[in-house]
């Protein structure tokens, strides 16, 4: 059956449009005539973001902020003076489970995983107590500053959300009605497909191998956020002499992996960089102290998958999820 086209030029297949970015892929489907030019813009914005915030760039804001902390306030850009703000509201709402000053403990885990080692205990200790959602001030002025020396910020769980929500402005301004983009875990989706339909956005298996699916979930217009332990992770051997890993979520409380008997959370919401943030702090939370984060805000739909492979759906996300039987 040929798709059901909807608006005049309107092609029915897409661009499509892969880009390595954000230390991740970000891949698009765009349909419309003006479909590949625009990917290419949302291309250049993503590279953009990416250039101001990434970890590994000396000289960026999210350095600068770093290195005068303790002496002086920064002058930020108004993206990031938005997700800053934005960052400290979710920081403080989730109990500080989802905290961008946790930049020292993930740069120490960083460097482990490098060394291919776990950090000494009292590093971590002293790394644990520089992290303090409430100690970065955002001034009016769109100043920024954090009091202490040593501290700094870490925009990895919340930044492809934005990037993935400045898309969607793009896209809307270069009259694109229908397209999805996915950048890593988050995946955003413009309107319904083409034909009407809903969108089906696949929720990997976590005990299986990339791309094999534990089931979907339909959605139109919206974002669909996912952080699990199994997408990005270090190993190391350890004392024993065996392989140890640990995955790329730090709960700030203890300094360590996040360890709540959670494989993956994945949160649907109208805003990316809300269900990118609110999908880290579920998954630091856990199930039940997590999905009551989740279920405090409107129109947020939840689904954690256990360590079991069991799956624990927010009565919203139950409608929308659908398993796919792999057995
Ligand atoms: P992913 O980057 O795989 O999409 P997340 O959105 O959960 O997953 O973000 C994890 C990244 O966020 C880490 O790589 C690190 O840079 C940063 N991070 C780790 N723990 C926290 C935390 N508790 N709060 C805020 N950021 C964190
Ligand atoms: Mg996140």
């Amino acid at each position: 059956m040929p798709l059901r086209v909807r608006a005049r030029g309107l092609s029915s297949t897409p661009s499509v449009n892969r880009t390595a970015v954000m230390g991740t892929v970000a891949c698009q489907e765009v349909y419309g005539i003006s479909g590949e030019a625009t990917a290419e813009a949302v291309n250049q914005e993503l590279r953009r973001l990416d250039a101001l915030w990434s970890p590994f760039r000396p000289g960026n804001i999210v350095d600068a902020i770093r290195n005068a902390a303790g002496t002086v306030p920064v002058s930020v850009d108004d993206d990031t003076f938005e997700i800053l703000s934005m960052a400290r509201i979710l920081g403080i709402r989730s109990h500080g489970t989802f905290d961008i000053t946790a930049d020292p403990v993930i740069r120490l885990w960083r460097d482990a995983a490098r060394a291919k080692k776990s950090p000494p205990v009292e590093q971590i200790e002293k790394m644990c107590n520089l992290v303090d959602i409430a100690d970065l001030r955002i001034g009016t002025d769109r100043k920024v500053f954090l009091p202490r020396a040593g501290q700094g910020i870490d925009l990895g769980a919340i930044g492809k959300g934005y990037a993935a929500d400045r898309t969607r402005v793009i896209y809307e301004s270069a009259g694109i009605r229908h397209a999805v983009i996915t950048i890593g875990g988050n995946v955003l989706v413009m309107s319904t497909r083409p034909d009407g339909a809903q969108w089906r956005i696949g929720i990997q298996d976590p005990r299986l191998p990339r791309n094999e699916l534990f089931g979907y979930i339909e959605a139109e217009n919206c974002s669909i956020v996912t952080s699990g332990d199994y997408e990005r992770f270090f190993e190391y051997s350890g004392a024993d002499g065996n392989l140890q890993r640990f995955h790329h979520i730090i709960d700030p409380r203890t300094g360590r992996p996040a360890d709540t008997g959670v494989c993956g959370v994945t949160v649907m919401a109208a805003s990316s960089s809300l269900a990118d943030a609110l999908a880290t702090a579920a998954f630091i939370l856990g199930i039940e102290k997590g999905m009551e984060l989740c279920d405090s805000f409107e129109d947020i739909h939840t689904l954690f998958i256990d360590k079991k492979g069991l799956v624990h759906p927010s009565s919203g996300m139950r409608e929308r999820f659908r398993r796919i039987a792999n057995e």
